[in-house]
């Protein structure tokens, strides 16, 4: 029997691993992921592989002694034998077992084949092998506009399309989420804004007729609880855990965005579909399993870049919140507080760096 088995195989694993080493030298640590990879950054997919970095910088370090078990699929837990067994027939046995399954993208009713979720490395691959010139992207949100600004950036001609009224209408505060449309519309990629896609064609909800080489979808993810199930481990949005990341069976844990755990900032169960979650969060699991206990109370913090504009956040970005902003520059650089009940529950940092430790103590503060 193995000591520590991570299912997974993402950012969240790697970060488990090093986790585990931290605490104990030599116990046995394995990591069985689907993907045909060892652990990378997905960050770079959809910004620094676009703008010039080497494919080969994604690659994340893991410790000395670390099984790979790439190329695999967990299918079901044995938990009276504490084993996993995979799809190829074997059986792993563990003394602690991480759930770093992570999230699987929704899927469009239509297209199967034709349409990259886009999520992977081998995503990135098919999209940079693209011959054609045009590309439809689906989805407003982070990875759709992070996408299509990477691809309009490398001279393809985008057509993005979503339902809300801009781009990341349901995180930014609507004057912010025109600014930034607009500013797409100036760099030459065409927003269907309050639209739909009636079919892989594409054909739009209004009827008009798209020609394109490749479609991308980002329109969001559902966490890959399958495996915690068939278990019966406690599911809910996520796999739930307790603030020492344990699942409702001590010896199996659960981390990054599949998780489901208590942040006392926001004082409500939370699930994070972010990079320092995954990195933080993944650690605090493996010293955890290694019998370090840690409790995770961290507020996790994420990033993005749009063209030539980038930001940090902390806390609930929720455009139906109570905005404030205090622009020095109108929407080019400031900070939005966004609050509910008078206190903050939100902090975009637009443009502004180094301060992401000062926006997480304002959470759950009152705001004068
Ligand atoms: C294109 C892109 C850009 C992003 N940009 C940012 C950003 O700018 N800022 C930010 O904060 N966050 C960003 N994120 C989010 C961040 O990458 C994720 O939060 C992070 O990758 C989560 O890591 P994870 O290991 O928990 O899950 P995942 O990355 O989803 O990894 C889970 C892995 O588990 C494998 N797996 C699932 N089920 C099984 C099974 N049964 N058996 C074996 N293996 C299994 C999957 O194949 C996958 O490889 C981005 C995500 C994407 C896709």
């Amino acid at each position: 029997m193995g000591d520590y088995l991570i299912v997974g195989g993402g950012m969240t694993a790697a970060a488990a691993a090093r986790g585990i080493r931290e605490v104990d030298a030599t116990g046995s640590i394995a990591i069985l992921g689907e993907e045909p990879h060892r652990p990378y950054a997905r960050p770079p997919l959809s910004k620094a592989l676009w703008q010039g970095k080497p494919e080969e910088s994604v690659w994340l370090e893991l410790p000395a002694g670390v099984e790979l078990l790439s190329g695999r699929r967990a299918i079901a837990i044995d938990r009276k034998e504490r084993r996993v067994l995979d799809d190829r027939g074997a059986a792993h046995g563990y003394r602690k077992l991480l759930l770093a399954t992570g999230g699987l993208p929704r899927r469009l009713p239509y297209g199967e084949g034709r349409i990259i979720y886009y999520r992977k490395l081998d995503d990135y691959r098919a999209l940079r092998a693209l011959k054609g010139e045009r590309v439809a992207v689906i989805g407003g949100g982070f990875i759709g506009s992070e996408i299509a600004a990477a691809l309009a950036q490398n001279g393809k001609k985008v057509t993005m399309i979503f339902p809300d009224s801009g781009i990341c209408a349901r995180a930014f505060p609507r004057d912010l989420s025109d600014f930034v449309t607009d500013q797409y519309r100036k760099k030459g990629v065409e927003v269907l804004a309050g639209e739909g896609v009636k079919d892989a064609g594409v054909t739009t909800a209004s009827g008009r007729r798209i020609e394109v080489d490749a479609i991308v979808a980002g329109i969001g993810i559902a966490p890959n609880v399958d495996l915690a199930r068939q278990a019966g481990l406690q599911v809910s949005d996520g796999v739930e855990v307790d603030e020492s990341l344990r699942t409702s069976d001590p010896e199996i844990f659960a981390a990054g965005d599949v998780a489901n755990f208590y942040n006392p900032a926001l004082g409500r169960r939370v699930r994070i579909e972010h990079e320092d979650n995954a990195n933080t969060m993944g650690a605090a699991a493996g010293r955890s399993m290694a019998g370090a206990p840690t409790k995770y109370t961290h507020l996790p913090f994420f990033y993005s870049d749009l063209f030539e504009f980038g930001y940090e956040a902390v806390g609930d970005l929720d455009s139906r919140l109570q905005t404030e902003a205090e622009w020095k520059d109108p929407f080019r650089e400031g900070i939005i507080h966004y609050l509910a009940e008078g206190k903050v529950r939100g902090v975009l940092l637009w443009n502004t760096w180094g301060q992401v430790d000062r926006a997480r103590e304002l959470i759950g503060r009152p705001r004068r």
